[in-house]
């Protein structure tokens, strides 16, 4: 099996390396992920800079490419330049902080994986739900048993699964739940400022505090200590909408 692995907290995090090494076990690994902290930028790509590639070690060994784009470049770049063979299975992760409800959207980690089945390759989104001491072991083996169920499974084109676990050790964790994903985001608001020379700037901050009604959803799997797997798609088409808008009869 020939993996590709990604994320959007950069190539030196210690997310990413607690996946790759336990994504090891899967076959052979190819590491390509941004040379910097790069959360939530999105599905951005870079089109008016070139992408700069230098070989990253870690712990005195080889351990990929550090490029210096986002998630969505590092995923394209591997699949078309950088890996002599076409992966069986993209994997992104494994993000510090989760990727539930509407976060999804901004997640840079979602659009490494979400490249990586608009290329028609099966892929994972993997996040653990904490910003502070994270716990990857229960995250790193979980993604080893999905790699293996999507191997022997498949996925349908064009749907790709989003994992959120929470910061437990396995032991602890209660079980893993199918989800849907929650209409809940961030509560932000700007911190204003004044810099040295007296001029005034923001910086974004906020809480992720959201309740939800949906027993079923990513954010209740997580509060109540299980793994949610959730299935996305990019599709954003509002089919139900389509006949409505019809009837609207818009002409030039
Ligand atoms: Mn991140």
């Amino acid at each position: 099996m020939e993996i590709l692995i990604t994320n959007d907290d950069g190539i030196y995090s210690e997310g990413i390396y607690a996946l790759a090494t336990s994504l090891r076990k899967m076959g052979n690994i190819t590491v390509v992920a941004p040379d910097t902290q790069r959360s939530a930028v999105g599905h951005a790509i870079t089109i008016a800079d070139p992408l700069r590639v230098v070989t990253a070690n870690r712990n005195g060994k080889f351990f990929g490419y550090a490029a210096s784009g986002t998630p969505a470049d590092c995923v394209k770049l591997g699949i078309k330049s950088i890996m002599k063979k076409r992966p069986d299975l993209v994997v992104s992760g494994i993000n510090l902080g989760g990727n539930q409800g509407y976060n999804i959207l901004y997640s840079g980690t979602v659009s490494g994986a979400t490249e990586g089945a608009l290329l028609g390759i099966p892929s994972l989104a993997i996040s653990l739900d904490t910003f502070t001491k994270p716990d990857f072991s229960a995250a790193a083996a979980f993604s080893v048993k999905l790699a293996g169920m999507v191997k022997k499974r498949r996925l349908p084109p064009g749907t790709l699964l989003n994992v959120n676990l929470p910061n437990l050790p396995a032991a602890r964790i209660k079980g893993v739940r199918v989800t849907n994903q929650s209409r809940t985001s961030f509560n932000d608001w700007f911190d204003k400022r004044r810099d040295p020379h007296g001029n005034t700037y923001y910086w974004m901050t906020g809480d992720f505090k959201p309740k939800d009604a949906d027993r079923a959803s990513d954010l209740n799997a997580l509060r109540g200590g299980y793994v949610s797997v959730t299935p996305i798609q990019f599709d954003l088409t509002d089919y139900k909408f389509v006949p409505e808008l019809e009837n609207w009869e818009l002409k030039l």
